[in-house]
């Protein structure tokens, strides 16, 4: 579907946890408090949303969390989505800790790729940033991906002063391994605010004095706004999610579904559609079988034939309001307060 500015929204990025099994300073600091378990949706929920979305022209899903390796059942409902017709690609975004124990299953359920968050090649800053001792666990879950044949891409959020001067070892990770390594520019948003994002028009001028033959890589990568570059003798590319300076919004192709249900049309701003009332209000479980909108079965045993009907008409309403651009440059006026770790990045 198209919103008002014309721009095709295609791509839903869907949080299906607030837990994680890091505590990373920028997202998810120790302390932080968790919602119940009743008020984050269910896998059936989170599928009938997806069928409605796919109705209305979304043919990619983004999984993500909190860490979405945690929650069990993942890997189902990466079939379940695959199912679902319309959909042509179903990824993931994970910090890679129980990737070597998942990768295969995800694999063989159809996962079309993932992206792996890695901020550190080094065993104390990483436990720093993320408050756990799991980076060797991490680059085995990247090499367990690359065994089973996913496509991978690791992506960095370099801070000045902390970790900044990683960026040619992670760089490097596109070197040895066909891997594409993307930095992402720190946001203003949750535990982001305040701290000091390192640019990527400077950490693409340092790569320049370095690599002075990396050139533009017209390729297509993916679905988001990275803009690639290659490096003569790495396998992989290295890719620049510029939040701050990249004004992409122009070429914005996604919506983003909280783990509690709130749909977001826009990173940057606090407004969103409630999904989980307009669930919980009606239908509460789907049939299996139920593979269009006409075939849902309420709690009483009922069928529903308005379920769809009415999260599909919260969805056009959404993807319609999504503003033209976001606002990261002027702190005063974004309206997002919640943490990154409950809207999935
Ligand atoms: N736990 C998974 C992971 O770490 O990949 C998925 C969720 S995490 C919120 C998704 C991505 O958001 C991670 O790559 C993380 O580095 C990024 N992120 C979190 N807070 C951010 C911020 N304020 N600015 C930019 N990226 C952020
Ligand atoms: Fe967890 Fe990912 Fe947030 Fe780190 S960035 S705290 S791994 S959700």
């Amino acid at each position: 579907m198209k919103d008002q500015y014309g721009r095709t929204i295609d791509y839903m990025r869907i949080s299906i946890t607030d837990r994680c099994n890091l505590r990373c300073r920028y997202c998810m600091p120790d302390g932080v408090e968790l919602v119940s378990m009743g008020e984050i949706l269910t896998y059936e929920e989170i599928e009938r949303i997806c069928r409605a979305a796919a109705l209305e022209g979304v043919q990619k899903f983004k999984i993500t969390g909190g860490e979405p390796l945690v929650r069990k059942g993942c890997v189902d409902l990466v079939k379940r989505l695959k199912a679902i017709p319309g959909i042509d690609q179903v990824t993931l975004t994970t910090n890679g800790v129980l990737l070597g124990e998942y990768a295969d299953e995800l694999a063989e359920a159809g996962l079309d790729g993932i992206n792996i968050s890695l901020d550190s090649m080094d065993a104390a800053r990483y436990q720093w940033i993320t408050g756990r001792d799991e980076l060797s666990r991490v680059l085995q879950g990247v090499e367990t991906a690359l065994t089973v044949g996913l496509k991978v891409k690791i992506n960095v959020v370099l801070q000045k002063e902390v970790n900044e001067s990683e960026w040619e070892a992670l760089a490097e990770l596109a070197k040895y391994r066909p891997v594409d390594v993307r930095f992402i520019e720190m946001m203003p948003i949750g535990y982001g605010k305040g701290l000091c994002p390192v640019y990527n028009e400077d950490i693409l001028q340092t790569l320049r004095e370095k690599y002075p033959q990396i050139e533009p890589d017209g390729r297509v990568h993916g679905n988001g706004p990275a803009q690639y570059y290659k490096i003569p003798g790495f396998q992989g590319s290295i890719g620049f999610i510029s939040a701050i300076h990249g004004k992409f919004c122009g070429n914005c192709n996604r919506i983003r579904l909280t783990s509690q249900g709130e749909l977001k049309p826009c990173l940057c701003y606090g407004e969103s559609y409630d999904l989980r009332e307009a669930l919980r209000g009606g239908c509460t479980e789907i049939t299996r079988n139920a593979a269009d909108e006409s075939c849902v079965l309420s709690d009483n045993g009922q069928i529903c034939e308005n379920d769809l009907k009415e999260i599909r008409e919260i969805l056009r309403k959404a993807i319609t309001q999504k503003p033209k651009q976001h606002c990261f440059e002027q702190l005063q006026n974004i309206t997002e307060d919640k943490r990154m770790v409950q809207i999935g990045g």
